[in-house]
């Protein structure tokens, strides 16, 4: 059997050890540190980039701890609704269970396969109308794809509803040079191992407001109110980043931009070798919108071979593919979630593959792809 290609692995820069080193030098094996608090600023100066946008930062142990402290503090509660993007990665979603609160689905559009900024108006209408005003939304930037994150917020103004950006799989995109994760009150970024880039395990709260990344770093290390003995008036977590994890994500930030060009050259380098190629579709960027392109992914339109056949044919070659994520309202934990759409993202479901997008993939292991995918859509 030839050596495993995966979709999405690990990819080191050189200088994550000099980080890690200098914590165990000076002994700083915690969950606090001069590699957490340098990570915590590497980030919010990439964010910021020259459009003007103060953001502050909050490194965490993971993004689904993100989302779920960016839920508490916009006051998420038990019997609360809160509208989610459908089709995503389960972890956007579980914390609304987290709260004891109920998630309400809405439907991707075709341009971006992100939350429908139309059905998300239908679902806050059709919620209120039933009696309970949503209390959060939470849009996705799906496989680094900026959603309408504009046409999003201008509509959860209307109705005075709180954003809370998923940009997990999404840091290094962005719309007309704002960056994903900048856009909202809160968002959440992911560092976990088959993100673009990684802390091994780990996640941040990003903030417009100084003093909300600050309540999120004090809830994150178990809320303990300023006292010498332990003294709590809060629920407090254990959600903050590690000083060893954070030395990674360092010598990860110094690389990131160039692993954004890798995947993005991934996905040209895919789009043009397959442009003959009957049954596969791309996803091109809408005017002004610049993917990181964090996962190549296709939709399998052909007249006789299905995505499955693609997937199959990819997996006895021991070559990672993936369908593209089950909707959440499809989802048996989620089955009696209310939901709003028109099927589109059950299609994309049905017909989408993403491919090996590592931005460590070699040319040999391309060509492997290339050869398969042909092989299996002849
Ligand atoms: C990875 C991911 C998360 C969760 O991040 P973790 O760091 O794995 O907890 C949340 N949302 C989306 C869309 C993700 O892809």
């Amino acid at each position: 059997m030839q050596s495993k290609i995966w979709l999405s692995s690990p990819h080191m820069g050189g200088n994550e050890r000099k980080y890690v080193n200098e914590a165990f030098d000076t002994n700083w094996v915690a969950p606090l540190g001069p590699n957490v608090n340098g990570f915590e600023q590497d980030i919010a100066r990439f964010l910021e980039g020259n459009h003007g946008q103060e953001v502050h930062v909050a490194a965490l142990s993971s993004g689904t701890a993100a989302i779920h402290l960016g839920l508490i503090l916009l006051d998420v509660k038990a019997g609360d609704e809160v509208i989610c993007q459908s089709m995503t990665f389960s972890a956007s979603a579980n914390p609304i269970l987290y709260q004891g609160a109920t998630p309400v689905f809405v439907d991707s559009e075709p341009d971006t396969w992100n939350m429908s900024p139309e059905f998300l108006e239908a679902a806050i209408k059709d919620r209120i109308a039933k009696g309970k005003k949503p209390k959060a939304i939470i849009p996705v930037h799906l496989y680094g794809m900026p959603a309408k994150i504009r046409k999003i917020i201008t509509i959860a103004q209307q109705y005075d509803i709180p954003v809370l950006e998923d940009a997990a799989e999404a840091l290094g995109s962005h719309i007309n040079r704002q960056y994903c994760g900048t856009f909202c009150e809160i968002a959440a970024l992911s560092f976990n191992g088959n993100k673009i880039i990684t802390t091994s395990g780990g996640g941040a709260l990003v903030a417009k407001n100084a003093a909300i990344a600050e309540k999120a770093r004090f809830l994150s290390t178990q809320a303990r109110d300023a006292a010498p003995h332990y003294q709590h008036s809060h629920i407090g977590y254990n959600y903050r980043m590690s000083n060893i994890c954070a030395g990674i994500g360092r010598g990860q930030m110094e690389v990131l931009q160039e692993r954004v060009q890798q995947r993005r050259a991934n996905y040209d380098w895919y789009t043009n070798v397959l442009s003959e190629t009957e049954g596969i579709k791309f996803l091109p960027e809408p005017e002004g919108y610049y993917s990181n392109r964090w996962l190549t992914t296709v939709l399998v339109k052909h007249s006789s071979r299905t995505r499955e056949d693609l997937r199959t044919a990819l997996d006895a070659e021991n070559i990672e593919a993936r369908p593209l994520w089950k909707p959440m309202h499809c989802q048996p934990i989620f089955k009696d979630a209310p939901f709003y759409g028109d099927g589109t993202s059950e299609i994309l479901f049905r017909d989408g593959l993403c491919l090996p997008s590592g931005s460590n993939l070699t040319g040999e292991e391309k060509d492997r792809v290339l050869k398969q995918i042909k092989k299996a859509l002849q």
